[in-house]
């Protein structure tokens, strides 16, 4: 046995922080951690899905940070620049976007052209 060993009681502050957004203690909150998106080290991977209504074509860039704003005009862009449809979803454990279509060319160009890496 370490002599060492010792109780300590302390009352951490920590647990009294408050959530900036929804103002719930931090306990509490259930917000969805916002990725700094210029931090964030990412390869967005390319992939071709089938939609399980009407077997549509679509395709979805994965392992996306997961911010909203950020996320938001990446599609805004992207359907332009495809002339399709899109969405984006940040129920995962990443961002994801959907492009209608196999649009995989344009969309590897235009997020080389963003800076952003890409696979698949
Ligand atoms: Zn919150």
């Amino acid at each position: 046995m370490s002599k060492d060993t010792r109780l300590v009681y302390s009352t951490d502050p920590a647990l009294n922080q408050r959530c900036p957004r929804c103002r719930e203690v931090l306990s509490e909150c259930t917000c969805e951690p916002e990725v700094d998106v210029k931090a964030a080290k990412f390869v967005a991977i390319l992939r071709i899905e089938k939609q399980a209504r009407g077997g549509k074509t679509v395709t979805v860039i994965d392992r996306l940070p997961k911010n909203e704003l950020f996320l938001k005009q990446l599609t805004t862009t992207l359907k332009k620049k495809c002339g399709a449809g899109g969405t984006y979803l940040m129920s995962g454990r990443d961002g994801v976007i959907e492009i209608q279509g196999d649009k995989r060319e344009l969309i590897r160009k235009h997020l080389a052209a963003e800076g952003i890496q890409s696979k698949g």
